[in-house]
């Protein structure tokens, strides 16, 4: 193990250090790669954020953005880098399984790894933890960590600040789940302080739709979405024709699920989408109902309890089918 007195001994003076996140980084796995990024190399040190796959569009105008690897595109060049890292930072993430080869690269790497995450029960892998399952976003324990843990208050520069907004806003639902405490609009108040730009931060995010991006939308609502008003569900299906029809690019099917949610009563939440090579599901849930837990236990994934995901190896009509089929179990919770 790293003591956070023996992490900061070792940041005193430049050290090669990678920073990765999860597979298909979202706002708050990029906001906290890219704010720590700008963070420790203001400190001098040589960094690199490697993430495993590639990322939304809507993400990419982030501060740095350019400097970031993408481990499918330059493999030989990550595994480089994280066999000659002395710290490797892993945020928004516990499991070595949720970032692909990557993971087995890092395992093996001879580098400290230090967790900084948000996640239920992490994996034992790490040499230096800064987790909490309270905080709304890894990039609020990302400026923790700045702040607190490093003392560097100082340091907050508006590329740090515009990238941990970006993360808190994006993981918190603009500020408006219950994760989002009174210490989390403190900390966006000290972002913007600092220099974050709400107003811009959330237009680059949210109204930065392509036109066949609003119409794929329109098809999962007018055609896709199904109320199972019996359970309080709501599922959204998507064929692998329609990604193609719409031209589906990384990104486009982000917060789609929320809509599902929405429905008045709805509970839980499916979105479920036939990719290449296998089935994904998304859950989101209202109150105590354990989305996680049926990703866990049905479909070898995980999560939050109100935002959890999983793979299905079925097809996609047997996968529904068979998503349905676990909701009589849940009957109680999903009528509260
Ligand atoms: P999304 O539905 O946006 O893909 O994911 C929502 C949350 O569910 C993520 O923040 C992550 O915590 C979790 N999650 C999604 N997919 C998986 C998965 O395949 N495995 C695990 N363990 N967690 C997942
Ligand atoms: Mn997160």
């Amino acid at each position: 193990m790293l003591s956070l007195s023996q992490l900061k001994t070792l940041l005193a003076t430049p050290q090669k250090i990678v920073i990765t996140t999860h597979h298909k980084p979202d706002g708050d796995a990029m906001g906290s790669s890219l704010g720590l990024y700008a963070y420790l190399i203001q400190k001098g040190h040589h960094v690199k954020v490697i993430t495993p796959t590639d990322y939304p569009y809507f993400l990419h105008w982030l501060p740095n953005n350019s400097d970031v690897i993408i481990y499918t595109d330059e493999q030989e060049k990550s595994a480089a880098l994280v066999a000659e890292a002395a710290i490797i930072f892993c945020l928004d993430f516990n499991t070595l399984t949720r970032i692909n080869e990557l993971g087995e690269l890092i395992r093996q790497a001879p580098g400290y790894k230090a967790m900084i995450d948000h996640h239920l029960d992490p994996e034992d892998f790490d040499d230096y933890r800064h987790w909490n399952i309270n905080a709304c976003a890894a990039a609020q324990l990302v400026y923790d960590f700045i702040v607190n843990e490093m003392e560097d208050g100082a340091f907050l520069t508006k590329d740090i600040a515009t990238c941990l907004y970006t993360g808190i806003m994006t993981d918190s639902g603009s500020f408006r789940f219950p994760s989002a405490t009174s210490t989390v609009y403190r900390i966006g108040a000290d972002l913007i302080d600092a220099g974050a730009e709400h107003w811009r931060i959330h237009q680059l995010v949210y109204d930065n739709a392509t036109e066949n991006r609003l119409r794929f939308l329109g098809n999962c609502l007018s055609n896709k979405l199904e109320v199972i008003k019996e359970h309080n569900t709501a599922i959204i299906t998507v064929t692998a024709e329609e990604l193609a029809h719409y031209n589906i690019v990384t990104g486009d099917t982000e917060g789609i699920v929320n809509y599902a949610l929405s429905v008045n009563g709805i509970r839980l939440a499916a979105f479920i989408i036939e990719r290449k090579d296998k089935v994904k599901i998304s859950l989101r849930s209202t109150g105590d109902f354990p989305a996680n837990e049926i990703c866990r236990k049905y479909f070898n994934g995980g999560g939050h309890r109100n935002a959890a995901g999983g793979v299905s190896e079925l097809g996609l009509t047997e996968t529904v089918a068979y998503f349905k089929s676990i909701l009589p179990e849940y009957k109680t919770q999903l009528l509260l």
